[in-house]
């Protein structure tokens, strides 16, 4: 009769589920070579991006996967600069002109006609002897 009894159980400890009709996600299985030897596979989702390094469980130190068969790298555009980008909507002839005409407006602001460099110092005057 005791084996009988309803036994409670805390909510949430257990698991009632069990892996029968349950399907796992389709995985794939990575093996690393550490460097001082031990071999050890890591299980991945069959979606997931493969790591080139793991860290090897026996050791610690940094393994390298063992078949060669790495992931295909993905062609990444090489980030394109500010001057790319000014490129692809000027010419050099362009920029040349627009430097031109903003030179004109920030000496016309200045109230300088002239560079500044031709300023003028005072020539020295020589003893004469
Ligand atoms: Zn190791």
């Amino acid at each position: 009769m005791a084996e009988r009894a309803l036994r409670g159980t805390r909510l949430g400890a257990t698991s009632y589920e069990n892996d029968r009709n349950t399907d796992l996600a389709p995985r794939q299985e990575v093996t690393f070579d550490c460097p001082k030897g031990h071999r050890f596979t890591v299980p991945f989702s069959a979606e997931a991006e493969l790591p080139i390094n793991w860290e090897c469980r026996i050791c610690g130190a940094l393994a390298v996967t063992a078949t060669g068969d790495l992931p295909t790298p993905k062609k990444v555009k090489p980030p394109r600069s500010h001057w790319d980008m000014l490129m692809e909507r000027r010419t050099v002839a362009d920029l040349e002109e627009v430097l031109a005409e903003r030179l004109a407006v920030i000496r016309g602001q200045r109230g300088e006609e002239q560079p500044a460099t031709t300023e003028r110092r005072p020539s020295r005057q020589r003893k004469s002897a």
